[in-house]
């Protein structure tokens, strides 16, 4: 089918590199991008790692080179129903009813926190960055639930700027969910940047002026940061189309949507709301912000079938900056994976080895641009790489020694 009119719902990364692909693979056609929080396209990243020190909002024009020339543009007009047809869609919002031949979907994601615990504060948007640095002060009680990603930046940030922040993690290491076993090589890291860390506590309670843990001690806080994960924002969907019990849209190898009938051709999913079946890593849930870069690109090809190449498979890339360490993660572990570390004075390498295999599925580079390096380069073929997993433990020698071929 020829595709003459296309409309991309979301106007985070993954929306506006959908636009941007648009017109960087020639497409005259219409193009409308509905966003949903009143503000051009801008950067997540830095709303923890510069929560105090960047007070505008990170525009996506200037960070990535986003490209929103030609598009209607709706940055207030959230979508609130899609029906699918089979020649296109058409797509509801709360004035109007808007018709096309093909939708890239890129909602994104939500923090998620709990019922009853509305006193907290939650970091996904611009908009939450302000009233978190308003209340980020010298002196200030901070409580920050979850030893994730954001937690762990923020803490780190916040404590920088000389307030009292406490971590609450029910799990027994922080990053566990993402590192599984390697997250506990973290922990050190948060004494160290005066941060107190409470390791294996749940969260009963969050009142005006305290956290009540589940074991009956309080924390008293001026401000509390709830930051346990995020969840694909696809409510807006009804049952237009189906997701998976965490709210993803599954999507196939080429980012189409896929329904019990097969995958859709004309409505692609890219970014945070989507997963997709990845030919190297098995399925990549979103939240990296890598994939909602490069994604878009190939997902834009699909939709205006472009001659189908060998399939464009970015490995699951992210990074973050906490508590004085760079960390870059490439790869996707499996909590069945064996983990071998390289281990130096400036910092380690974790690698995660397929179960009595050399095939290598991810590894974690902390404060190690060379093993950085390395690891971007092992993930770009079409299968997982394989290691030799005593060459690879081996800190003296290069870690790009170790790979089989
Ligand atoms: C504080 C923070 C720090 C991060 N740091 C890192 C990092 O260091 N490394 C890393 O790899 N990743 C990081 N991430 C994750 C990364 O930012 C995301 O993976 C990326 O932003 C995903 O882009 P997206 O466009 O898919 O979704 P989003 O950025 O969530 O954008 C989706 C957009 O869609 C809009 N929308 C939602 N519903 C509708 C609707 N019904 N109609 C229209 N529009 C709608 C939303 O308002 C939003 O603007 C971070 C995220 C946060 C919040």
């Amino acid at each position: 089918m020829r595709v003459s009119s296309v409309l991309v719902v979301g106007a985070g990364l993954a929306g506006a590199m959908a636009v941007t692909a648009l017109r960087d693979q020639g497409f005259a056609g219409d193009v409308t991008l509905l966003g949903a929080e009143g503000l051009e396209p801008y950067d997540r990243p830095p709303l923890s790692k510069e929560l105090l020190t960047r007070t505008a909002p990170a525009w996506l024009r200037d960070e990535v080179g986003a490209d929103l020339a030609g598009a209607d543009i709706a940055l207030a007009e959230p979508a609130t129903g899609l029906a699918v047809h089979d020649d296109g869609v058409t797509l509801t919002t709360a004035a109007r009813e808007l018709r096309a031949d093909a939708a890239v979907l890129a909602t994104g994601a939500q923090a998620v926190s709990r019922p009853g615990w509305e006193g907290a504060l939650t970091l996904h948007t611009a908009v939450d960055a302000e009233a978190l640095r308003a209340a980020v002060r010298p002196g200030a009680r901070l409580v920050v639930v979850g030893a994730g990603w954001i937690g762990a930046e923020v803490a780190g940030v916040a404590a920088g700027a000389g307030a009292h922040v406490t971590v609450v993690e029910a799990a027994d290491a922080p990053l566990e969910a993402a590192l599984g076993e390697v997250g506990a090589l973290t922990t050190a890291w948060y004494a160290a940047a005066g941060v107190r860390l409470l390791l294996g506590t749940r969260v009963d309670e969050v009142r005006a002026d305290a956290v009540v843990l589940e074991d009956g001690r309080t924390v008293p806080a001026d401000v509390v940061l709830v930051a346990v994960g995020a969840r694909p924002r696809t409510g807006w969907l009804g049952d237009a189309l189906p997701v998976a019990p965490d709210g993803a849209l599954v999507v196939d190898e080429r980012y189409r949507v896929v329904r019990a009938d097969g995958p859709l051709h004309h409505v692609v999913a890219v970014g945070d709301v989507a997963r997709r079946r990845s030919p190297r890593h098995g399925w990549v849930s979103g939240g990296h912000w890598d994939g909602a870069l490069r994604g878009p690109a190939a997902a834009v090809r699909t939709l205006l079938g472009v001659p189908a190449g060998p399939v464009d498979d970015p490995a699951p890339y992210v990074f973050s900056t906490q508590l004085g360490h760079e960390l870059a993660l490439y790869g996707h572990p499996l909590p069945t994976d064996d983990v071998v570390l390289r281990r130096g004075d400036d910092g380690f390498t974790a690698l995660w080895f397929r179960p009595g295999s050399s095939e290598l599925g991810a590894v974690l580079a902390v404060d190690r641009p060379r093993d950085v390096a390395t690891a971007r380069r092992l993930f770009t073929g079409p299968a997982l790489p394989r290691l030799d997993r005593d060459a690879a433990a081996d800190d003296a020698r290069p870690l790009k020694a170790a790979a089989l071929a």
